[in-house]
């Protein structure tokens, strides 16, 4: 599904000529493509002298610390005042990334309290649960990153890509298409990752800054999960790993440990689909999927769970304890697969 407003093509112009204050915003838990995102646009908006900010749910995994600009980013979870004043003081808000507000952890409240003149969503997620005002919307796309490319490109700023603004953006190509190997990446993706390292993206620091950064600790979790925790469903073709907050805290877990983790059963020849349970410090669940071919998984998450994604990769919060959840999806595992 492809979903362009015009007023996309010329939105630099027009947020220039009005003066606008900008906010942009993207998905708690924030990931490499929402960060990305995010940053690369904060860029070109800077560079075009457009004021503006980033504010997102909550903290970011240090391994995407090191990304350019991060220490601009305001986090609503921490920063609840300074987020409101510069909320009042704005009046136009990119939602990048995501399509249902409460994705937003709350912080939807603080953003709808204003009368933003202009709401402009990017993102490639199924099922957009949000009207703004101008939408840019691919759920083909590899990325949100390779859409804000398409953004600045249609606005003829291409030129403007620095190498701080091509890392951004390379990195959330790179990471939602699990380092270009997912059939989401196109020709055109590939087209726009060279023209990134030509503005000075450094491919190979970029993904060593992302995936070979790990703790010692995380690398034992992985093979205690790997050895211990992964049970594979054969008569389903599918797997399914839990790890309860007790469990994450024996390897010592931070933010981010368990990215990945989900794709690990996935490199069994029979296994089509993957589900990684955990269990947050206050009790919350939270449900990644992922699936080979065909296979639509995020048809699963927002029939069973309100949750959503796209067709390989989607996820949810479970209202169930760890226990519980397990013992629904295998259940669903059984119904659907
Ligand atoms: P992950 O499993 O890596 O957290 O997320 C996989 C995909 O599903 C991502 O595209 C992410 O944006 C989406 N996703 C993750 N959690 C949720 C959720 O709770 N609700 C919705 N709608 N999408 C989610
Ligand atoms: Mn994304």
């Amino acid at each position: 599904m492809q979903e362009y407003s015009k007023e996309a093509a010329t939105i630099i112009e027009q947020l220039h000529k009005n003066q606008s204050k900008v906010i942009i915003t993207v998905h708690q838990s924030p990931d490499g493509d929402a960060l990305g995102s995010a940053i690369g646009l904060h860029l070109i908006l800077k560079k075009n002298n457009i004021s503006s900010h980033i504010i997102v749910p909550d903290e970011f995994p240090d391994f995407l610390k090191w990304l350019p600009a991060s220490e601009d980013i305001i986090i609503y979870e921490t920063s609840r005042d300074l987020c409101q004043g510069v909320i009042q003081k704005s009046d136009v808000l990119f939602l990048l990334d995501f399509n249902q507000w409460s994705r937003l952890k709350g912080l939807e409240e603080f953003l709808k309290q204003p009368n933003f003149r202009k709401t402009i969503l990017i993102d490639h997620h199924q099922n957009p649960q949000i009207t703004p005002d101008i939408k840019y919307i691919d759920t083909e796309a590899s990325s949100t990153c390779e859409l804000v490319f398409r953004i600045i490109e249609k606005n003829g700023l291409k030129s403007q890509i620095d190498a701080d603004c091509a890392t951004a953006l390379f990195c959330g190509i790179m990471t939602d298409t699990g380092s270009f190997r997912f059939p989401s990446a196109t020709w055109e993706t590939f087209n726009i990752a060279s023209f990134l390292v030509k503005q000075g993206a450094d491919h190979a620091k970029i993904h060593q800054k992302v995936y070979d950064t790990y703790s010692e600790s995380r690398l034992r979790l992985l093979g205690y999960v790997l050895k211990e925790k992964m049970e594979v469903i054969a008569s389903k073709n599918a797997a399914i790993i839990a790890l309860s907050n007790e469990e994450l805290k024996r390897y010592n877990y931070k933010k981010g440990d368990t990215e990945g983790f989900v794709n690990y059963p996935l490199s069994i020849e029979s296994v089509m689909v993957s589900v990684l349970v955990t269990e947050k410090e206050n009790g919350e669940v939270k449900i990644s999927f992922r699936s080979k071919g065909k296979i639509d998984v995020q048809k699963i998450a927002a029939k069973y769970f309100n949750g959503g994604g796209h067709i390989n990769a989607a996820g949810a919060n479970s209202p169930y304890t760890l226990e519980k959840t397990v013992d629904e999806i295998k259940k669903i595992i059984m119904a659907e697969l």
